[in-house]
């Protein structure tokens, strides 16, 4: 204990365990979510270094999970061959938090109820402080390959303590933390339990995941053994067992021996202890598509994504030819509340694997920033394994996989519009996503288009191409005005004259949208034409009947013309209008009302 130094928790992280443990309360099983995931982590990043170093494995070649619980002294041990830390590492981790945007969160969810907490936490990613709220004593243990084995201790609160571990680097490599549980907490003891939230959370961990568990089995006896009482508990070696496990990590998974029946011979019933795995980790994207179900999609979109809430839609195909790879795309059913504002952080959405090994989720731009919301998982071929994570940031087949994805990803979209009432929900949420890719993205702008829907005179919702099939004989041009709602457009005097004369007009009620129509001036074959602008330009205008009413009420034009002379350009009589007066109309080339609010709104 000499060696045992005290450090405090930086003040974030008290913050939060408080937080946690008052508000995380009810969901408290998420603990063995986020060590599990934090273990899968760490034997990711191994496995990765064994790309390139050889003898990275050398102090334990086995990649497992293992859990164990001790229900005598209630104590719960979760242990991984992962990566391991080293001393500083250990400080680091388990004290502070470094992720920029932590007084945020912690101000999200402090402000949140329980329910959304759990997706807040696993999203930001302080899942390990979640041990605390099962656990009044956390001990980890861990090696990592250029440090000795330190052992870190806390019972929460305001400190922790780190020391060399006496009995040396017994764990070869690895991380194995045990938690004390605390009394309301000790039915995380329980085999089925633990067994329940595997399934429930960790099921698609690509790593074995052991459980050691008690089985009860029929054994043979014979008959001078009948003396003993039948239901005495034989008890295997513990160690014995542990020896087999790490044998069936580096094989294959054995079948089982089928005993045969002898119907002489008699029975009793024992437990056998042993380690059982809980998983199968054949990777859901590896399978024919054909062969799974729509409920394994979204638990596996649950458990990667980390999102509680299921996947409005989803792509998996294997891409053939120019490149290689597998991959299943998602769309989310929310956008997260920041998708408009500039990534500047990797949003770890997209997570890149070489033939199964995970190699980054650490893209900033692997999508269009239109696209920033899709959830992916992509699983290439032909990348050669020993390249860093930078140079494959510019390795050519990435190039073509992106332009892949973003295809994909499109035609998943196309798909979904023609369901009417998944796609509202999909507009709703990422409908200004598709209108920022029509202003940026110039090779799929077309394509975007499409999928683009306006709210108009005549409908609901409709797409350009419905509009222009709609259009009237002599038209030419798409009519469009813009303002804050639609409720504002139906009663502006812009369209009176328009609608009056049968025409369709679009209304354009996002921001986004008069950006959108500089970039977009068309579609089809036709224009768009802001009828807020310039002169009323129905192409059935009836110029015999404005010119008899501009000389009959020349006078009254002068006379207005000169009175508003600081305030407008000029004053004209227009067939416009029905009902209204008068409207104030933007020049061709001027900005419209609604433009300049819009403007004058971003100028803070
Ligand atoms: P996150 O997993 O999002 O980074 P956590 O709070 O779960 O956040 O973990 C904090 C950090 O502690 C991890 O990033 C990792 O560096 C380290 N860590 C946690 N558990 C392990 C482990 N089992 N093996 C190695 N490192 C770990
Ligand atoms: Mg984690």
């Amino acid at each position: 204990k000499e060696t045992e130094e005290k450090f405090q928790f930086q003040t974030e992280v008290s913050r939060l365990m408080n937080l946690i443990i008052n508000s995380l309360y009810k969901t408290r099983e998420i603990f063995l979510r986020e060590l599990i995931s934090n273990a899968s982590d760490a034997i990711d990043k191994i496995r990765f270094l064994a790309l390139t170093d050889p003898n990275a494995l050398s102090n334990n070649s086995n990649l497992n999970i293992t859990i164990w619980s001790d229900p005598k002294n209630n104590i719960l041990t979760i242990t991984d061959t992962g990566v391991g830390m080293t001393k500083e590492q250990l400080k680091e981790n388990l004290g502070t938090i470094a992720k920029s945007g932590t007084s945020e969160f912690l101000q999200a969810i402090e402000e949140k109820k329980a329910d959304d907490n759990m997706n807040l936490i696993g999203q930001f990613g302080v899942g390990f402080y979640s041990v605390f709220l099962v656990a009044d004593k956390v001990v980890v243990t861990t090696k990592h390959n250029e440090d000795e084995q330190y052992i870190w201790e806390s019972q929460a609160i305001n400190d922790f303590t780190i020391a060399k571990d006496p009995r040396g680097n017994t764990l070869g490599r690895g991380t194995q933390i045990k938690l004390h549980l605390k009394e309301d907490s000790l039915s995380f003891l329980e085999e089925g339990v633990i067994r329940g939230l595997i399934t429930k959370y960790s099921e698609f961990i690509n790593f074995p995941i052991w459980l050691w568990t008690k089985k009860t089995e029929e054994v043979e006896i014979d008959d001078d053994d009948l003396d003993d009482e039948s239901d005495k508990i034989e008890k295997k070696d513990e160690k014995d067992e542990k020896d087999e496990k790490d044998e069936k990590d580096t094989d294959e998974a054995e079948v089982e021996d089928v005993t045969e029946e002898k119907p002489k011979k008699k029975t009793k019933t024992v437990e056998v202890p042993g380690w059982e795995l809980m998983n199968t980790q054949k990777p859901i994207w590896t399978r024919d598509s054909k062969d799974v179900t729509d409920p394994e999609y979204e638990k596996f979109y649950r458990s990667f994504a980390k999102d509680e809430a299921a996947p409005l839609a989803w792509t998996h195909f294997k891409a053939e030819g120019e490149v290689d790879f597998k991959s299943i795309i998602y769309i989310p059913s929310k956008a997260p509340p920041n998708l408009y504002q500039k990534v500047q952080e990797f949003t770890r959405n997209i997570k890149f694997f070489v033939k199964r090994v995970f190699i980054t989720d650490e893209f900033l731009d692997f999508v269009p920033k239109y696209l920033a919301f899709i959830k992916a998982i992509i699983d290439a071929d032909d990348i050669p394994l020993n390249v860093s994570r930078e140079t494959l940031q510019h390795h050519k087949a990435l190039q073509l996989i992106k332009k892949r994805i973003i295809k994909k990803t499109l035609d998943m979209i196309t798909n979904l519009s023609k369901d009417e009432e998944k796609y509202k929900k999909f507009l709703k949420e990422f409908g200004v996503s598709l209108k920022i890719g029509a202003i940026e993205d110039n090779s799929n702008r077309k394509t975007l288009a499409k999928l683009l829907r306006f709210p108009s005179s005549h409908k609901n919702l409709t797409t350009l191409d419905d509009y222009i099939s709609r259009m009237k004989k002599k038209q030419t041009k798409m009519y469009f005005v813009t303002g804050s709602s639609i409720n504002e457009l139906e009663n502006s005097p812009f369209i009176e004259g328009y609608i009056a004369r049968g025409y369709e007009v679009l209304y354009m009620v996002e921001p986004v949208d008069e950006v959108l129509i500089q970039h977009m001036p068309g579609h089809g074959g036709k224009m768009f034409q802001n009828i807020a602008k310039g002169d009323s330009k129905f192409e059935d205008n009836d110029l015999e009947e404005t010119s008899k009413l501009k000389s009959k009420y020349i006078k009254l034009i002068d006379w207005m013309q000169s009175t508003l002379t600081d305030f407008v350009e000029r004053v004209q009589i227009s067939n416009r209008l029905t009902s209204s007066p008068c409207a104030v109309i933007a020049g061709d080339w001027g900005l419209t009302g609604h433009m300049e609010r819009i403007m004058a709104a971003q100028a803070f």
